[in-house]
């Protein structure tokens, strides 16, 4: 094949693929790839144009604006022109413009500009006449738009008529509609919410919003506007004499020959303009304001993906002119693309402090948002689910600013022969343990939470906590250092160590260690409702264990109990109970328990009668600081008199006890009748029934 040839056909295949892109972004508001991979097929494309120019043929992608205007909307034909904007990506493509444009001008002419932030949405032209609003069009094709003037007008922030009496009798103004970060990711998590598609990117959501056929969905979509150019002025303009008469003037007397104050004048008139426009005296002053709004678009309240500098003066505008596409006196200077396209190589998964399973993405490491990315979280199986996302599959991956890589969707187009679904694993990758996906939660878990290495030390802190087993000389970081140097795996291993291995250990004096070795001897002697607890089963808090050892009495019946008699315990529902049974379904946790059952020991719980437990049926809720005596205390002490303290104040609620700063609970207690009491009260009622301070 000849080199004329091969080119002509690469040509052909970038027409081909420049306009499924063009007609997937503009006419569906669906992309399928980045932008930074549209924007390396049409430089390639005008790179070839420019080098072959036979090759550059009328219907070629590089000679139009956006797309066709969507056939459900009238039309708009727009009197002058809408145009696109041509790009550069560094400093050096920014000095070859700015010579350009010294060559047009015949000088080294000193001009001034215009810099402006390149919002990141769609382009909209609004027409006012007599100061009234009356249309509003997209650029379609830059000559005709489609009529978006219901949905424009549900923007709060576009004026319907405009402030003062100095106005053209004709005005057109020139803005882009976009969606403020916070409003698109509301609108993304409520649709992901309703197993709805999302919106690619603020841009896709503003134009996906603002093309509905509906204008009162576009009015819910909470949509922005800044104006930042005027198109069709008429000659004609009304304006206030000093004594406060109308009369009517040229164009010329009116409008400002500068950008800037253009966009000063529109504003006047109500017109949102976007805050960090800057007038720069010359080029010299390009690169700061680049800088400066690159480090500040994380904070900004609204997607940008680049900066535009217009030259200012209109006389040198219109003597620059335009190209087929662009205008010749302004350009965006883009930022690095913060999306670019990789393959997933694989899916690991991870196991983390809690037993949570959380698939993580190895991509072919990608250069994006400033960084080499090679690993982004998948979250869980509804993630995977929704992105519909296989093993070889060309994703779509994201890093905005310093937030953590993305995988934003597939590009099915070129999936792969060898594409392989994903498959959780059935046990745990760490310690082969059972994982579990429990009702309501969308993470998968593993369920050996005594035994598992990557749960090993916060199972291990939670167990030595002074709510659990309380050993005394035992802090987090001491947890951390005996797991690191392998003293300990799991809590019952706690009690092997002697004063010689604990005091080899870096910043362990021999004092310490010893109070370690009598923490820990202390701390065997402890009670059922403790120690239920110390074993860190999901969702089994101290008042549940108190109930569980209360309901049951000893530690094998709780070990054994199914699902239905677990439920007969107060405040255990199906969730909890699921939790139960299955840390004691898993081996691993049982040899564990049943070392510390060898170790440990409790008293007996007394059966108390019913008029041990005068308080019986009586539910209790507490809120608030209580001074005389902790809350944890005062809830023991209540339910030794067989009260129930729940954490949550209903109709069924018998008494809230509310402390210094009670909130919302003592209002709900108000709201629902339920009796109060103040700490003085709930410390009378207990002294009635022998508990004294
Ligand atoms: P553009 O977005 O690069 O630039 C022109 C547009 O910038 C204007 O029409 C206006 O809407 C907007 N703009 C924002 N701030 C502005 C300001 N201050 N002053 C003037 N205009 C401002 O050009 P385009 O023709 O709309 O689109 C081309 C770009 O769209 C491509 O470079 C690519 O990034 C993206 N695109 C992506 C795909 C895809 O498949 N991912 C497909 C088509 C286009």
């Amino acid at each position: 094949m000849t080199e004329s040839s091969t080119l002509q056909k690469r040509v052909f295949a970038l027409h081909q693929l420049i306009n499924q892109y063009n007609h997937q972004y503009y006419v569906l508001d669906e992309p399928s790839v980045p932008d930074v991979e549209y924007d390396r097929l049409m430089r390639e494309l005008i790179d070839i144009e420019l080098q072959h120019p036979a090759l550059k043929t009328l219907d070629s992608p590089s000679q139009k604006v956006g797309g066709e205007p969507l056939k459900a909307f009238t039309q708009v034909e727009h009197q002058v022109p809408m145009l696109s904007l041509d790009n550069v990506f560094s400093a050096q493509e920014w000095q070859a413009f700015d010579k350009r444009i010294q060559d047009r001008l015949k000088s080294t002419h000193d001009y001034a500009l215009c810099a402006e932030p390149k919002l990141d949405g769609l382009a909209v032209s609004i027409r006012y006449e007599n100061g009234i609003f009356v249309q509003a069009a997209t650029r379609g094709d830059g000559t005709t738009g489609e009529n978006i003037t219901e949905n424009v007008r549900t923007i709060k922030s576009i004026p319907l008529k405009l402030q003062g009496n100095d106005f053209p009798a004709i005005l057109e103004v020139r803005g882009e509609v976009f969606m403020p970060k916070a409003s698109f990711e509301q609108l993304n998590a409520k649709a992901i919410k309703k197993g709805e598609k999302t919106f690619a990117n603020p841009r896709n959501a503003a134009a996906g919003s603002l093309r509905q056929l509906d204008s009162k969905i576009t009015a819910q979509r909470n949509l922005a506007f800044y104006a930042y150019g005027m198109g069709y002025v008429s000659d004609v303009v009304s304006v206030l004499d000093e004594s406060g008469k109308k009369f009517e003037t040229q164009q010329e007397e009116w409008l400002s020959n500068s950008h800037y104050q253009r966009l000063c004048q529109l504003k006047a008139l109500g017109l949102p303009m976007c805050p960090e426009v800057k007038l720069l005296k010359n080029a010299d002053d390009v690169e700061a304001f680049y800088q400066n709004i690159l480090t500040s678009r994380a904070a900004l309240s609204y997607e940008i993906d680049g900066t535009v500098f217009k030259v200012d003066n209109i006389t040198l505008q219109e003597k620059l002119g335009f190209v087929a596409r662009a205008p010749r006196w302004a350009i965006a200077y883009k930022f690095p693309a913060q999306e670019e396209l990789t393959t997933l190589e694989d899916v690991e998964f991870q196991v983390g402090r809690t037993g949570a399973i959380t698939p993580v993405a190895r991509l072919k490491p990608v250069f994006v948002g400033g960084v080499t990315v090679s690993n982004a979280t998948l979250h869980n199986q509804d993630e995977i689910t929704r992105l519909g996302i296989k093993i070889n599959d060309t994703v779509v991956i994201r890093r905005a600013g310093d937030v953590i890589p993305q995988i934003v969707s597939v590009v099915i187009d070129k999936r792969p022969e060898n594409a392989k679904d994903i498959h959780f694993p059935n046990t745990c990758p760490v310690c082969d343990s059972e994982v579990l996906r429990l009702e309501g939660e969308a993470v998968l878990r593993c369920t050996g939470g005594l035994f598992c290495g990557a749960q090993r030390k916060e199972a291990i802190k939670h167990f030595a906590s002074r709510k659990a087993i309380d050993i005394d000389g035992l802090g987090d970081k001491l947890v951390e250092q005996l797991v690191d140097e392998k003293l300990i795996q799991t809590p019952a291993d706690l009690f092997n160590l002697t004063e010689l291995n604990i005091s080899t250990m870096e910043r362990m004096g021999k004092k310490s260690a010893q109070n370690l070795i009598k923490g820990l001897q202390n701390a065997k002697q402890t009670t059922l409702a403790k120690f239920i607890y110390s074993l860190g089963i999901r969702e089994v808090g101290e008042t549940t264990a108190a109930n569980l050892a209360q309901h049951f009495l000893t530690f094998e019946k709780i070990k054994i109990a199914d699902e239905e008699s677990l439920q007969q315990v107060p405040d255990v529902g199906a969730v909890v109970a699921q939790n139960i049974v299955l840390f004691f379904q898993q081996p691993h946790n049982v040899e564990v328990v049943n070392e510390l059952e060898n170790i440990m020991s409790w008293p007996a719980i007394e059966v108390k009668s019913e008029d041990q437990q005068p308080l019986l049926n009586q539910t209790f809720v507490l809120t608030g600081t209580l001074n005389q005596m902790g809350r944890n205390e005062a809830k023991g002490h209540l339910q030794s008199l067989g009260a129930k303290v729940s954490g949550s104040i209903s109709a069924k609620t018998h008494f809230l006890v509310a402390g210094e700063k009670a909130g919302s609970k003592l209002t709900k207690a108000q709201d629902l009748g339920v009796e109060v009491l103040t700490e003085q009260d709930m410390l009378n009622l207990l002294a009635m029934h022998g508990i004294s301070l």
